[in-house]
C-alpha cells in the first residue's frame, strides 16, 4: 500500500476529507491535495497513518483527525461534461 502517494490521489481525483476526533467539535473538511503536495511532496505517502499524525483540526486545534477517501464522482455530482458526448 506504499504506492498511495499524494500525486496518485490527485491523478485519480480522490477526495480526502478529514474529520476531527473531538466529539464536541466534529469539524469536517475536505483536504486540498495540491497544498498537501506542496507541503509533503507529491511522492509522499498519503495513507492515513502517514499524514493524519501531521495534521490538526483547523477549528479546535485537536491533533487527532480521521481521514476518509472517496472517488470524487461519489462525493460530488458529475460535472457538466455532457457536451463532450454530443
Ligand atoms: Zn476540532
Amino acid at each position: 500500500m506504499s504506492g498511495w502517494t499524494v500525486q496518485l490521489l490527485i491523478d485519480c481525483d480522490i477526495v480526502v476529507s478529514a474529520r476531527c476526533n473531538n466529539v464536541v467539535c466534529d469539524n469536517y473538511q475536505e483536504l486540498n491535495l495540491n497544498r498537501l503536495s506542496d507541503k509533503f511532496g507529491s511522492e509522499a505517502s498519503a495513507l492515513e497513518k502517514d499524514i493524519a499524525p501531521r495534521m490538526r483540526c483547523s477549528k479546535c486545534g485537536h491533533d487527532r483527525v480521521r481521514l476518509s477517501y472517496a472517488p470524487r464522482p461519489m462525493v460530488a455530482a458529475p460535472h457538466a461534461d455532457v457536451s463532450a458526448l454530443a
